[in-house]
């Protein structure tokens, strides 16, 4: 919840401005920073649900394989989820490829520059829309991930941790941080995110290193614990989404296909294997070819 009490104006645009030279210093270089729109839109695509370490290299890989949207539009989506790899939530590679296929059949390859454009691709929800809006174009957009989400709610709301999903009281007020001009809205958008990935982490925030840490309330408070419902935790153990990664990776080691009873072997709960072989069937993600499962 958003307290009554906020930062002034003035407040805020010391923070912001802190934070943006904090940044300058500070920000990591990574590779789709110097990349083209369409290496950003990868990125976001990729970042979705996956650490930047785990990005590095497969990014690397398919802006090597595929530089441009056409490259990628000219190939079956099959690759596409072939060369996602361990990233997980291969559908996200689907999507990706379909929006490679608008963009080139619709935008003449190039990576459209508007949010409405943006938002009508594929795969393409309201924040990678903002993301990519800003990060490739230089515009104005609220740029909400869960980095910046924490870092405004301890700033200015003295709590450890925001609601799990957004609420419209947040968009709203991440739009009243949002500097004016494009370029300032921008550089705002990726040193905020960045504060929040490197320094003002969900479970060991370095306050001493932080540039706000004078004006930060969380910390003013003595830090007090998150009092809200129970954070949601990602289960994975066990779950349909591990038994269908162990079985989608088979298939992707295996070009020449896979028995369905050799897949089916994989997983030691034969019913889950079954559920889960027929969600990748009906997804597409992977297809059953005279008998033998392929990408
Ligand atoms: S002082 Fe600590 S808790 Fe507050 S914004 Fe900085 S890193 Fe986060």
């Amino acid at each position: 919840m958003i307290q009554d009490n906020e930062l002034t104006e003035d407040a805020r645009r010391r923070i912001v401005a802190r934070v943006g030279d904090w940044f300058d210093e500070h920000r990591r270089d990574l590779p789709w920073r110097r990349s083209t729109p369409w290496g950003v839109m990868v990125s976001e695509f990729m970042l979705q649900q996956t650490p930047v370490s785990r990005v590095l290299g497969p990014w690397q890989e398919w802006m090597e394989r595929w530089p441009a949207p056409d490259d990628l539009a000219s190939e079956q989506a099959g690759a596409a989820v072939a060369a996602w790899g361990r990233l997980g939530y291969p559908r996200r590679a689907q999507r990706l490829h379909r929006a490679a296929t608008v963009i080139s059949e619709q935008h003449a390859g190039r990576v459209p520059g508007t949010l409405e454009e943006l938002r009508a691709l594929p795969g393409v929800g309201q924040y990678t829309a903002a993301a990519i809006l800003s990060f490739a174009f230089g515009g104005r957009a609220v740029v909400l991930d869960t980095n910046i989400r924490r870092l405004l709610c301890r700033v200015e709301d003295g709590r450890e941790f925001p609601p799990d999903s957004a609420t419209a009281s947040e968009w709203r007020r991440a739009e009243d941080w949002l500097p004016d001009t494009d370029e300032r809205a921008a550089h705002w958008a990726a040193a905020s995110m960045e504060l929040g990935a490197l320094v003002c982490t969900a479970r060991s925030p370095r306050c001493e290193d932080c540039p706000v840490k004078d004006s930060c309330r969380w910390r003013a408070a003595g830090y007090p614990r998150h009092d809200g419902p129970p954070r949601r935790t990602q289960a994975w153990h066990g779950t349909d989404r591990q038994c269908r990664g162990v079985l989608l990776d088979l298939v992707r080691q295996n070009p020449e296909g896979v028995t369905v009873e050799v897949a089916l072997g994989a997983w030691a709960e034969r019913v889950q294997a079954e559920r889960s072989l027929a969600g990748l069937l009906a997804d597409a993600l992977v297809r059953d070819d005279g008998g033998l499962l392929r990408l």
